[in-house]
């Protein structure tokens, strides 16, 4: 194995998370260190306003041999951060954690053995969920809509972390998409994909990044970035609107030959208003979601850098103190 290519890369986005770092490093070095295999461990700052970034390049001066910090200069978003890790780590695996300690990084080693088992994408489950409870109903909800509508299956599709081969790595650094789901994406690149139970614990300090706003957002990225069902929902539901103002119309005009006088007019006319209503909405809500594609395709177009880097702290290869090989 040469001294460049480290078995293991652990990937961790991190955003304003100053209180929950120097934990964070407390656990996961002597976790990985147990793992009896070389590794590096990615740290992507995204942006963050706080103290991150300084906690961040002092622990990379602690342990420069198996720590890179890549720093964004502006807020790109959790999946954002993730392709960067992805693009420049060099482990043939790859996990994701995230940094506030909700996933133990003392279950990596429970996604390895499931790697060594021959699979090339290790999902997983948490056992109990210590989030917010309006925030497991949105995400059981979301992951049954999610379920039906694309090809993910994805039991838990809210824990990041997961363990990926190099293949999908590379493939997903090689996508070039703006808006995505990192666990999605990796998902229809794999071919063994399954599964394994971890604990999860409550946020070891600061609070949840995702604002509910941020929380619908993602959520339409995942929809569609990997389905185009909402679209032909509504050409369905389009069509069995039109087929049933059609019908409306049919039945007032027989009843306007069978009965005539003042009901006649006040009928058609109420009739009309109640149908025009409701294309109305219907139109509006069809134009939303038409919008929702075609400002993905505008962005995609443009095809702007996804984010930019302003410093990357790595050790060259050569000068490196590399533990002795075992
Ligand atoms: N995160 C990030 N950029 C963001 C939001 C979050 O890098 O814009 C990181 C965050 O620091 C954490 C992980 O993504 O490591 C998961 O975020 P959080 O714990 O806030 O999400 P939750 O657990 O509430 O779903
Ligand atoms: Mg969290």
């Amino acid at each position: 194995m040469s001294a460049s290519a480290p078995r293991l890369s652990v990937v961790i986005p991190v955003y304003n998370e100053e209180a929950g770092l120097q934990p964070l490093f407390d656990r996961l070095y002597p976790a990985l260190d147990a793992l009896g295999t070389s590794y590096e461990a990615i740290f992507i700052d995204d942006g963050s306003r706080d103290r991150s970034a300084a906690l961040l390049k002092d622990q990379y001066l602690k342990r420069t041999d198996v720590t890179r910090v890549i720093f964004f200069n502006a807020n790109y978003g959790q999946h954002m951060a993730i392709v960067a890790g992805f693009e420049h780590c060099r482990g043939e695996r790859v996990v994701t954690l995230d940094a506030d300690l909700q996933n133990p990084p003392e279950e990596i080693g429970k996604l390895l053995a499931a790697m060594d088992a021959g699979h090339d994408y290790v999902g997983s489950v948490r056992r109990t969920r210590e989030d917010a409870w309006w925030r497991h109903i949105a995400s059981r909800a979301m992951n049954r809509v999610r379920e039906r509508i694309t090809r993910i299956k994805m039991t838990d599709q809210g824990c990041m972390l997961r363990a990926y081969s190099g293949d999908i790595v590379r493939a997903i650094a090689a996508s070039r998409e703006v808006s995505t789901y990192i666990p999605a994406l990796a998902y229809t690149y794999s071919h063994n994909p399954t599964e394994v139970e971890v604990a999860h614990a409550e946020r070891a300090a600061g609070e949840s990044k995702y604002s509910l706003y941020k929380l619908v957002r993602l959520n339409f990225d995942l929809i569609t970035g990997f389905s185009v069902v909402p679209l032909q929902l509504f050409s369905m539901f389009g069509m069995l609107v039109s087929v049933g103002a059609i019908a409306t119309y049919f039945i007032v005009i027989v009843d306007r030959l069978v009965q005539t006088g003042w009901r006649e007019g006040f009928a058609t006319l109420w009739d009309r208003d109640i149908l025009a209503f409701f294309l109305l909405g219907m139109v509006l809500f069809g134009l939303g979601l038409v919008g929702e594609y075609v400002g993905r395709i505008y962005q995609q177009v443009r095809e702007r850098p996804r984010y930019t880097i302003q410093a990357v702290l790595e050790t060259p290869a050569g000068e490196r103190n590399e533990p002795p090989a075992h």
